[in-house]
């Protein structure tokens, strides 16, 4: 099968302080006739920008602020109730018989998925009769990440506990 290729077109402004071209994008302020927008925080330098489309045209000022990513340290305490977590999932369907492909739910969930990747498909979250039960997680600390290719997939659990020493028992 041959198909046409197309070209979708996205407005950005760049990063008035690291000069990251494509830093801010404003593609969905331009359908209306004048917006304010920000604080928005450069992914690149964490500057923080604020101003206005108007006219096919942008007005940018800083915003007195920068965003400084962290590593936050949070912990489930042992609940009275059980914790459930209504999870985004998908079928993989054979389109000849509809017939549901791949392996079950239980492996998929059970043994294969790494829970970091669960948590973030995560729906919901319901423990006894609240949907949205605020206060479950304890705050225990944070660390400033310093490193530009931080990525937490890479520590092990010595590491983590180097950064965060509550961690050790
Ligand atoms: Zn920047």
């Amino acid at each position: 099968m041959k198909l046409q290729l197309s070209i979708k077109q996205t407005w950005h402004f760049e990063c008035p302080s690291c000069k990251k071209l494509d830093a801010f994008e404003v593609s969905h302020l331009l359908k209306d006739v004048r917006e304010d927008f920000g604080p928005w925080y450069c992914d690149n330098c964490g500057i923080g920008v604020k101003g206005k489309v108007s006219g096919g045209a942008v007005a940018v000022e800083l915003s007195g602020t920068r965003r400084e990513d962290t590593v936050d340290l949070l912990r489930l305490p042992p609940q009275a109730d059980p914790l459930y977590l209504v999870v985004k999932g998908f079928n993989i369907v054979d389109t000849a018989t509809n017939e549901v492909k791949g392996c079950s739910k239980e492996y998929w969930y059970e043994a294969h998925n790494c829970p970091v990747n669960v948590l973030s498909h995560t729906e919901a979250i319901l423990t006894g009769n609240d949907s949205d039960p605020h206060g479950i997680f304890e705050y225990l600390g944070s660390s400033k990440i310093t490193d530009p290719e931080f990525d937490g997939a890479d520590f092990s659990v010595e590491d983590w506990c180097t950064i965060f020493p509550q961690l050790r028992k």
